[in-house]
């Protein structure tokens, strides 16, 4: 902020923006000056009476209540965001907005938003993120100006509420398509720009988090509620800004679910939810008859890797593994990370060759695997980067727990190491007195 006062043009060159690619340069900035001609377009169209600018204050004081309640739950969202589109519950203000105020009031109200936003919740990395947050209130701009000229052209009332009479509910439809337009516009935009900024993500990567854009509509349904309850009964817009807060603290339970899941550096589950899987399949499999198998995998003289690829060399090794092994087992088998460099797996439904042709697929891959050590650098050979393996079987008929596989399975693995490394070694379970017995 001191840069911007004493020498404001540095200040601009050093946005992050302009190392961005050439064309989203420009995409960005064709969309923001299309917006604020857009918004200018509509602003003159109604004249501001003095109640518009009663219920512009009101909107705007629920909108920062509403952000002041979501600080935490927001710094934490941001944090954990997939690479998708960010869900939006401002729009409870800029919906109600567009709907009961004149057009200049209304896109003010969505910069004044965007503006408290921005200010308080994230107080020290403001300027690092301004850019993507002028984006974002640019697309909401513009795509209130599409639903304002929906609105403008189809309902009687506008700006205001739906007659109160069975015309009411024509109008509703009206209202409907304006913010249908509204998330069209603006969610397209978004994922055109990430899409356009990282050609290498996949699409389906960036529509991951779409089962969350249906929380966007019950954001402008709360900004329906919100305009109805401005005009007839402002006191209650209370109620509203504390059931979006409330609905709002819940978006992150599905984000804290999947991170308390999955180890960050593979991806497979965390060794406790890995247990509880375990179990559960072990249960399925008593009921369906089906025989498992528990694998667990260690590298071989991993320590070596690290000592001469160094930690982040020996990290990205591990990424490799991970991804190599996940392609190696079906979808339905339950891959966790037991820690270090070793993995487990609990294989669904196998046999003895089943299980030994997964495990030995596994360990040749292992043996070819190629690395990207760096970033920018080509896919190397590690050289010797082996694994050794441990199996046990756990057959449908035995009485046998997760653990007595694992400590099975942990023999054979101690066994493989002994006999020299880079192995598969399988394991039968048999009735407990007798101990595991190998094959
Ligand atoms: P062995 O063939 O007997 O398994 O030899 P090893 O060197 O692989 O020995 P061990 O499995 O006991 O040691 C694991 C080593 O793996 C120790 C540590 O340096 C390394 N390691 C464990 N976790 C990580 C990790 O998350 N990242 C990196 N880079 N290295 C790890
Ligand atoms: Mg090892
Ligand atoms: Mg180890």
């Amino acid at each position: 902020m001191r840069t911007l006062i004493a020498a404001p043009w540095h200040w601009v060159r050093s946005w992050p923006l302009w190392q961005a690619p050439r064309h989203v340069v420009a995409f960005v900035l064709m969309v923001e000056a299309v917006a604020i001609a857009a918004a200018t377009g509509t602003a003159f169209l109604m004249p501001v009476r003095t109640s518009d600018l009663i219920y512009a204050g009101m909107l705007t004081a629920g909108a920062w209540l509403h952000i002041e309640g979501v600080r935490p739950t927001e710094r934490q969202r941001e944090r954990g965001a997939g690479a998708g589109p960010y869900l939006d519950t401002k729009a409870v203000w800029s919906v109600a907005g567009a709907l009961i105020l004149p057009p200049l009031l209304a896109s003010a109200l969505v910069v004044v938003t965007y503006t408290i936003a921005w200010l308080r919740i994230w107080p020290r990395q403001r300027p690092l993120n301004l850019f993507r947050w002028v984006f974002s209130c640019a697309t909401v701009l513009l795509g209130t100006q599409a639903a304002i000229a929906v609105l403008a052209l189809g309902l009687p009332s506008y700006p205001g509420l739906p007659r109160p009479t069975w015309a009411g509910f024509a109008d509703l439809a009206v209202i409907a398509a304006a913010f249908c337009l509204r998330w069209l516009l603006n969610y397209g935009l978004v994922v055109t720009a990430i899409l356009i900024s990282a050609p290498n993500t996949r699409l389906s990567k960036v529509l991951e988090n779409f089962h969350e854009q249906s929380q966007e509509v019950g954001a402008y349904a709360f900004g329906l509620l919100a305009a109805a309850l401005a005009v007839t009964s402002p006191p209650l817009l209370l109620a509203v800004v504390v059931g979006v807060v409330t609905v709002h603290r819940g978006l992150l339970l599905h984000q804290f679910r999947t991170a308390a899941r999955t180890d960050a550096k593979t991806g497979f589950y965390t060794l406790d939810w890995w247990y509880q899987e375990a179990r559960r399949a072990l249960e399925r499999a008593k009921v369906h008859d089906a025989t498992l198998a528990v694998l667990i995998a260690d590298l071989d003289h991993f320590k070596q890797v690290n000592d001469t690829y160094g930690h982040i060399g020996g990290d990205r090794a591990l990424e490799a593994v991970a991804k190599a092994l996940q392609t190696e087992v079906r979808d339905y088998d339950i891959v966790g990370r037991w820690g270090g460099e070793e993995f487990i797996a609990l294989l669904i439904d196998v046999d003895e060759e089943r299980t030994r042709a997964i495990a030995e697929r596994i360990r040749e891959r292992i043996r070819s695997l190629t690395v990207a050590l760096d970033e920018d650098d080509d896919p190397v050979v590690i050289g010797n980067l082996s694994i050794s393996i441990g199996a046990a079987l756990i057959p449908h008929d035995s009485s046998d727990t997760i653990d007595e596989a694992i400590r099975a399975a942990d023999a054979a693995l101690y066994a493989v190491k002994a006999a020299g490394r880079n192995r598969v070694k399988l394991t039968h379970l048999v009735p407990q007195q007798a101990g595991p017995a190998t094959a």
